[in-house]
């Protein structure tokens, strides 16, 4: 496709990525009077904006997250329904990242833009998978952007999970998950493991698990720890935030094996400092193999990296023969570990 190089329409600003023809921002991390917005995360999706764009499902989760500071108007969308502000149209599709995520495709005078949010390939239940949209510029996270980062496969991990369960039926299971999308995935493959007990959650998570449940995600049978003697968590597998694991909350817990559901946990440095007896590798973000077949298939000739490891990405896309930048967008974080960056530097040198 044809490629208009460095002026564009779409600008990386310190408020986020702006759309000029349309004056909207994708995901602003200051509050804009009119906001597209990718995903729930709370990195892409902040209160305090005016007008919002996004699916129905990202609308719900903001909505469960801050109320009526979720935004002042809204604007449903379906995936693949296209809607136009100002001169520019934009279509969502699906980011295969957490229920209701959206790539965002941005059309204006014959040229094509395509900001995926933040996205993976691999099989996820709990949400619509990633759909490859062929554009001019394609804009790409890069969380685990680096050749050392490959997931593996998310039922595999799950089944280390149960073996252990199994093996261990005197001890709890405490598995740290973050609350939007990785608690829900993780419950979601372990019933397709068939595991078919109640999973106990921490008050943390019962919202969102709720959500999606309404949202027509089945999660079977969930129960609150809260209130539980100790003996009733025996053999069971109880999830938290990852913050919980090493609170007093969890000393409640009947002589637990901490597990921490993350895809740092390849980080052998990261699962230690968890505390993750059980690290399991299992990631909501595009690993390497990921990423780099996704830039391939959208065919564009240029290729913008937001937030993460961009150097090595940015540099694969050269050596494939893609223009390449990196937008090293402000206050973007990993949701899973937001203080990994250190350690990703450490990975980075190794
Ligand atoms: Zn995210
Ligand atoms: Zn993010």
């Amino acid at each position: 496709m044809a490629v208009t190089a460095r002026t564009s329409w779409l600008e990386p600003r310190p408020g986020g990525l702006h759309c000029i023809p349309g004056d909207f921002y994708i995901d602003p991390v200051r509050s804009a009077e009119r906001a597209v917005i990718t995903h729930g995360h709370g990195d892409h999706a902040r209160p305090g904006n005016h007008h919002v764009l996004a699916t129905h499902e990202t609308i719900a989760i903001a909505e469960a997250r801050y109320g009526s500071r979720a935004g002042r108007s809204f604007q449903r969308v379906r995936y693949g329904e296209t809607t136009r502000m100002g001169d520019v149209s934009i279509r969502l599709v699906s980011a295969g990242h957490v229920l209701g995520s959206a790539q965002v495709v941005l059309e204006h005078q014959g040229q094509r833009i395509v900001v995926s949010g933040d996205y993976k390939r691999s099989r996820d239940p709990t949400c619509a998978p990633f759909e490859v949209v062929t554009c001019d510029i394609f804009i790409t996270e890069a969380t685990f952007g680096l050749p050392v980062f490959r997931h593996p496969v998310a039922a595999d991990e799950i089944a280390r999970l149960l073996a252990s369960v199994a093996a261990t039926p005197d001890r709890c299971h405490l598995v740290g998950v973050y609350a939007l999308g990785k608690a829900q995935r993780v419950i979601a493959l372990l019933r397709e493991a068939g595991y078919t007990d109640t999973i106990y959650l921490h008050g943390a998570l019962q919202k969102l698990c709720a959500l999606y449940q309404r949202l027509g995600v089945d999660l079977g049978d969930l129960a609150l720890v809260e209130g539980l003697p100790k003996q009733a968590l025996t053999g069971r597998i109880v999830m938290c935030p990852p913050s919980s694991l090493a609170d007093r909350w969890a000393r409640r817990m009947p002589d637990p094996v901490t597990a921490v559901a993350s895809g740092w946990m390849r980080v052998r440095a990261r699962a230690k400092q968890r505390g993750a007896e059980l690290p399991l590798i299992i990631s909501d973000h595009a690993d390497w193999d990921e990423l780099t077949a996704t830039i391939r298939e959208v065919e564009a000739g240029e290729i913008w990296v937001t937030h993460g490891r961009e150097d090595a990405l940015v540099h694969y896309a050269r050596s494939i023969g893609r223009e390449a930048r990196a937008l090293s967008l402000v206050g973007r974080d990993d949701e899973d570990d937001q203080d990994m960056e250190g350690i990703g530097a450490a990975v980075a040198g190794d």
